[in-house]
């Protein structure tokens, strides 16, 4: 199949700076990645900085408006190569996921209102073999080879995924618009993630190893203001909060716990060390319980499966919200998180921290 050459505007570059022409465009520009104690790169870096920023906060990569300024290209383009070095240097599996997931989504959002041909070359330009359906049956927009398919929906678990629920002919899958800017999404996460796993890493300039460290400050911060190293190996009951200490109980007897209950309990026992395995365990006394989705449920929160964040219990302030918090003791008073809590009283009571 002879495919036409697509040309990508700058503007499309800036949106899409996942897409092959970007290097050109970084190279067009002139800038000097290994001089970032230029001037003219405080520009770019502020933005890079913004990107990786907004990503920890709130999985987005920040506004390119701002006070009705709108970034240039020139500093939008590269502004992501260099958020990307930053990403590295903070070595941090959170923030490098929460990143690459915040650019994903971002594109998503573009792809949703691009025009199939768009749609079409920019799914291209990744490689795959996929085509417009230029018949009116089956009623699909685009069809795309199944091994581009079945790259891009290892992690999608939705039933409307699966092979046997589409319409497959000649190693063909017939897709609509919004499927492939779904698959889309993965594909760019995918190849994000894998850029941001680099193991051998150059030494970093002081300026970006600057920033490397606020972020990695502030990632802390949203992870619950608690240094999750610093928990012990094993994981000691006896420093449970008072809600993780009833939500545990009720679950073990199979009482009914609440959406929120379940995922803080999961998350808590996650956070402290306790086994994806062993979290699933807690469980099975459930009369609906399922080995199988339980399992995935607890690696999704885990980060194992699907999106790859590794999600964190709630607040207590949320969790007063949610009728969770009970039994607060005089310990709860001085601390705003629930794994503040379990830090403090396994540093007071080590020596003496039984096995669950
Ligand atoms: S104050 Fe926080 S740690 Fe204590 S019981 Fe309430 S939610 Fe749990």
């Amino acid at each position: 199949m002879q495919l036409e050459t697509v040309k990508f505007t700058s503007s499309e570059v800036a949106k899409y700076p996942f897409l092959k022409e970007t290097t050109a465009h970084v190279q067009k520009i002139g800038l000097d990645v290994e001089d970032f104690n230029s001037p003219e790169l405080t520009k770019i870096l502020n933005r890079a900085e913004e990107r990786v920023k907004a990503a920890i906060l709130d999985v987005s990569v920040g506004d390119r408006s701002s006070d009705d300024v709108k970034i240039p290209d020139d500093v939008e383009i590269p502004s992501f190569p260099v958020a990307i070095i930053i990403a590295l240097a903070t070595k941090n599996s959170f923030i490098k996921k929460r990143y690459a997931l915040a650019e994903a989504k971002q594109a998503h959002s573009h792809f949703q209102l691009e025009s199939k041909q768009r749609l079409l070359a920019i799914a291209r330009n990744f490689g795959w073999n996929i085509e417009l359906n230029g018949a009116s049956q089956p009623p699909s927009e685009f069809i795309l080879n199944f091994a581009d398919y079945l790259r891009n929906i290892t992690h999608l678990r939705d039933e409307k995924w699966k092979l046997i629920n589409r319409f497959l002919v000649n190693g063909k899958v017939y897709l609509n618009h919004h499927d492939v800017a779904r698959l889309l999404q993965e594909e760019v996460q995918r190849r994000l993630e894998k850029r941001l796993d680099a193991k051998e890493l150059p030494p970093f300039p002081r300026k970006i190893m600057d920033i490397a460290e606020q972020l990695n400050s502030l990632a802390k911060e949203k992870l619950g203001e608690v240094e999750m190293e610093s928990f012990p190996k094993v994981v000691s009951q006896s420093a449970f909060p008072p809600c993780i200490v009833a939500l545990h109980e009720a679950a073990t007897k199979g009482r009914h716990l609440s959406h929120v209950g379940r995922f803080t309990l999961t998350s808590f026992l996650l956070a402290v060390g306790m086994p994806p395995e062993k979290v699933t365990e807690v469980f099975k006394t459930f009369s609906d319980y399922n080995a199988r989705l339980t399992r995935y449920q607890v690696e999704h929160i885990a980060g194992e499966k699907g999106s790859g964040t590794h999600y964190t219990p709630p607040s207590c302030s949320t969790l007063q919200t949610h009728g969770v918090c009970v039994n607060s003791d005089g310990l709860c008073r001085r601390i705003r998180h629930p794994l503040a809590y379990y830090k403090q009283k396994t540093i007071s009571a080590q020596p003496t921290a039984g096995r669950v």
